[in-house]
């Protein structure tokens, strides 16, 4: 069965103008936000607006919570969960909206800097699943933290500023290119080929004579002088490698954004502001969990694959005054949890990927799959008939556009979310998200009326599962 394309909703001028708020405020953070720091950053200046408060300092001073209470906790500032705490006992589950907010990239390596034939050089190792050839001859900033021998951190973030220079990886001209067109995609562009230039004036010395290195001599200089960063600061830092400047509107309708990290700050933005609308919590307390490391596997301290949820979950109900280690156990099992990253959006100019029943078509609305993975659905979580009917009914009653898809053709690729970890708590867990054209392209895009259905949808999730 085909699904209606959600504009259809919106010819009214002023629901249509409800749709382009809401994606503008988005195109502004995703402009904003180009690392899980700097997300976690936007997320805890507008939770604290909101009224939010740190559950860490509320633990620290031996606080208490209470139904009513908006809680949130950022571990590492890569990773949080944000809660709306209900009328109901944590031990009857929350209602989780999962999402993670790390984009595929290339970050610097620890000994980055290096001088070739009077260029500097910054070398890279890239981060996520990415086609090489697609991050070269484009515009790239710089943005991270390093950390200082003293232990002081500084921010970096440069690029940005249309008076900031930016940055940039070469390709080779055409014309001296036979051998690379010869070779197949993946080898066009390799790992080690993807360094960025940042510097081409040598540094002289008194005598007027060239400096060993003389370029990365003077890109020290420069460092130290504007920044105060020294060489031996890049081992203590995490600086990415990301596309220079803001998303924008893209179409003469200006109906979808072209941006870099839709995947997955399309699906983590529009759960956040969802809890942050919810005013009252109904029964069950509401959840958003922003994670850091979905595109490597969700793997160290700060991806999903990390206890710092279910830790969470124990200082919660320590806070309200009721943990026990039984009652943490059911908490978590009787969660339901919308586990949302983007899907692949139908390409017309790459019909042959996609399996036209089951794709997920831009305009359609939020998108559910019962079941991700590869080949067989090795790394899926399945969705349970059960589950998907009860979501199902959610998002009919609520009105919300929705669709549903797999990712592509049965054998052509496949991948993996988060959703399955969150099913090892035996927690009623669906993939769901939001279409993307060109995902994990420098510059991916997404239709503004998805991003509106999926707000729609999560408000709804939160309020009735
Ligand atoms: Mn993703
Ligand atoms: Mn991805």
């Amino acid at each position: 069965m085909e699904r209606e394309n959600a504009w259809q909703k919106y010819t009214a001028e002023k629901d249509k103008k409800k749709v382009f708020k809401f994606a503008e405020d988005y195109r502004t953070f995703l402009s904003n936000c180009k690392t899980e720091r700097e997300c976690i950053d936007f997320f805890v200046a507008e939770a604290e607006k909101a009224g939010y408060v740190d559950l860490n300092k509320i633990i620290a001073k031996g606080g208490k919570i209470k139904a009513g209470d908006k809680v949130y906790a950022v571990n590492k500032g890569k990773e949080m969960a944000i809660f709306n705490i209900g009328t109901e006992s944590l031990e009857k589950g929350m209602n989780i909206l999962g999402a993670h907010i790390d984009s595929p990239r290339m970050d610097l390596k620890q000994n980055p800097l290096f001088e070739d034939t009077d260029l500097a050089l910054f070398d890279t190792h890239y981060y996520g699943g990415i086609k090489k050839y697609q991050w070269v001859t484009i515009p790239l900033a710089l943005h991270g933290v390093l950390v200082k021998k003293d232990g002081k951190r500084v921010t970096v973030n440069v690029g940005e500023d249309p008076s900031d220079p930016v940055f940039g990886i070469s390709d080779l001209l055409p014309h001296l290119a036979a051998d690379q067109m010869d070779k197949k995609g993946s080898k066009v562009i390799e790992g080690e080929d993807l360094n960025v230039i940042v510097g081409g004036i040598p540094a002289f010395d008194k005598e007027g004579k060239k400096e060993k290195d003389a370029v990365k001599t003077n890109i020290l200089k420069l460092l130290k002088d504007k920044y105060g960063i020294e060489e031996e600061d890049f081992i203590s830092a995490e600086i990415e490698v990301v596309p220079a400047g803001p998303a924008r509107d893209f179409g003469f309708d200006r109906s979808m954004i072209l941006g870099y990290g839709h995947d997955d700050r399309v699906c983590a933005y529009p759960s956040f502001v969802a809890i942050l609308n919810q005013k009252k919590a109904s029964g069950k307390t509401a959840c958003a969990l922003l994670v850091d490391k979905e595109e490597i596997g969700s793997v160290g301290a700060t991806g999903m694959e990390s206890k710092f949820f279910e830790n969470t979950y124990a200082e919660l109900f320590a806070a309200m005054g009721d943990y026990s280690e039984l009652k943490l156990r059911r908490g978590l099992t009787n969660c339901n949890v919308l586990s949302s990253d983007v899907s692949a959006g139908f390409d017309p100019t790459y019909a042959s990927a996609f399996e036209k029943n089951n794709a997920a078509y831009l305009g359609r609305g939020l998108v559910f799959n019962k079941y991700t993975g590869a080949r067989g659905k090795s790394g899926s979580n399945d969705a349970s008939a059960e589950y998907v009917g009860a979501v199902r009914k959610i998002m009919n009653d609520a009105k919300v556009s929705w669709q549903t898809a797999e990712l592509g053709k049965v054998d052509q690729g496949g991948g993996g979310t988060i959703a399955y970890i969150m099913g090892n708590y035996n927690m009623q867990v669906i993939d769901s998200g939001i279409p993307v054209l060109s995902m994990h392209a420098p510059c991916e895009i997404i239709s503004k009326v998805d991003l509106y259905e999926a707000l729609l949808g999560y408000e709804a999730f939160i309020k009735n599962a």
